[in-house]
């Protein structure tokens, strides 16, 4: 991994295989283990800023403990639901145009 971060370097991914942190996306029990191995981490909330950045984006694998779904959910903007009150009466309602 040439282009990955310096904090990377010292970080406890860089001591396991690299398989083990790119697991399948519904491989559940490799991401647990991705998971555990970023735990402990003390580079985990720069390396999940990292991961999420537009500059740096890791799309793939087990990064800042999060998994490429939750990254994914993490970057979609937040959908505000459209909030409407109540209907107005009836005899308010406009009738539709003919
Ligand atoms: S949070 Fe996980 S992927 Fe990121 S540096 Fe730490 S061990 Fe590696």
């Amino acid at each position: 991994m040439s282009s990955a971060p310096d904090f990377m370097r010292d970080a406890p991914c860089a001591r396991v295989n690299p398989e083990v942190m790119f697991p399948a996306p519904a491989d559940h029990k490799g991401l647990d283990e991705a998971k555990q191995v970023c735990a402990p981490c003390e580079f985990r909330e720069q390396c999940l800023s990292y991961a999420l950045s537009p500059d740096t984006r890791i799309a793939d694998g087990v990064a800042g403990g999060k998994s490429e779904r939750e990254r994914q959910r993490m970057r979609k903007p937040k959908v505000r639901p459209y909030r409407i009150g109540p209907l107005p009466p009836k005899s308010k309602r406009h009738a539709p145009a003919a």
